[in-house]
């Protein structure tokens, strides 16, 4: 710009704006050369989006489609709910992984196309816990299908995160589908006479798992199952019964290829990986729960098989790998599916 003969009778606040409009290009410029701003000049005033990508992830297994689903994420106080761990083990063991408590736990649901049937594994909290859940359906819809679509819905428990999303005022969400969930977990839960000598503050654990299967209940689409069984072709129950008395882990298979998705058994990756002995105070029971962990831990390690978990860090797909005295955690590295 070329000061014209009038610039002393411009006012100060002028002059600084009009400096101001020829300096910025010259330090986008002198920025852009140095490789620290590839645009020009400095005025981002747009407003901060904060929303993540929509919550499904993809990959294959053999012939088998696995779709990871998020239903939402939860802030978990942990310290207050493991066993077998001191406070000061706990956050080291975060610290170490770069958190702190409370954790964001993810809430991971897995729809599994056998290419002749589309199977949903547990249904997520659907808002009923944290208002940062109840996402699955419309991250189902973002993945390309409709509830509608889904054949069969398999629980792996009857905590209220894993089945919240089935049914919302008394209507199911899956209109074609038959839910299963072992016979232990579902005389467990919806007996009447177990709800009715449950404690005060487990008789809404009872309520809710009555009230959200009922409507399937109700029209003839809820179907328990005997031991380990083959559900569809491709699809097993392996009980791993402790964390409830009818927790159930499914095993899928294709072309020598195995995922197994093992709901909870396992809920803090920083603390229950290298420390696998650690417990929930909500294991029905401790002891079972914790045998359960260790062997799944074992055999897929040896197996090198994948795992599929509801809570761990969406999407909750990777390995278990033997690291000593404990186990690590890898998560699937990122694939587009073929
Ligand atoms: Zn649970
Ligand atoms: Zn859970």
């Amino acid at each position: 710009m070329t000061r014209s003969k009038n610039w002393d009778n411009i006012e100060t606040d002028e002059k600084e704006r009009i400096v101001g409009m020829t300096q910025g290009p010259r330090v986008a410029a002198a920025l852009t050369a140095i490789g620290l701003c590839s645009i020009a000049p400095l005025q981002a005033q747009a407003p901060m989006v904060k929303t993540q990508a929509p919550g499904y992830y993809r990959m294959m297994l053999g012939d088998v489609e696995i779709t990871a689903l998020l239903d939402g994420t939860a802030n978990l106080p942990i310290k207050e709910f493991l066993n077998g761990v001191t406070a000061a083990e706990v956050d080291h063991a975060l610290a170490h992984a770069f958190m702190k408590d409370p954790v964001e736990l993810s809430i991971n649901a897995f729809l599994v196309n056998t290419g002749t049937k589309l199977v949903l594994i547990d249904s997520g909290d659907g808002g009923h816990m944290d208002p940062g859940t109840g996402h699955l359906i419309e991250n189902l819809k973002a993945a390309g299908y409709e509830p509608a679509q889904v054949d069969e819905i398999y629980i792996s428990h009857m905590h209220g995160d894993h089945i919240g999303g089935l049914s919302r005022n008394g209507e199911r969400l899956f209109p074609n589908a038959v839910v299963r969930a072992s016979r232990q977990e579902a005389d467990y839960w919806l007996k009447a006479e177990n709800l009715a000598a449950a404690s005060d503050d487990a008789k809404p654990g009872f309520q809710h798992a009555i009230e959200w299967l009922e409507p399937y209940v109700k029209a003839g689409k809820f179907l328990p199952f005997d031991g380990d069984v083959t559900l569809v072709r491709g699809v097993r129950a392996i009980g791993t019964h402790g964390h409830t008395p009818g927790h159930t882990c499914y095993l899928i298979e294709s072309r020598g290829n195995r995922l197994l998705a093992v709901g909870d058994l396992v809920h803090v990756e920083a603390v229950q990986f290298p420390k696998p002995q650690v417990t929930l105070k909500f294991d029905t029971d401790n002891n079972a729960a914790r045998a359960e962990r260790l062997r799944v831990f074992h055999e897929a390690a040896e197996n090198r098989e994948w795992i599929a978990a509801a809570h761990l860090s969406f999407p909750g797909l990777g390995h278990i790998r033997s690291d000593g005295a404990g186990y690590d955690w890898v998560p699937a590295s990122y694939s587009v599916p073929h």
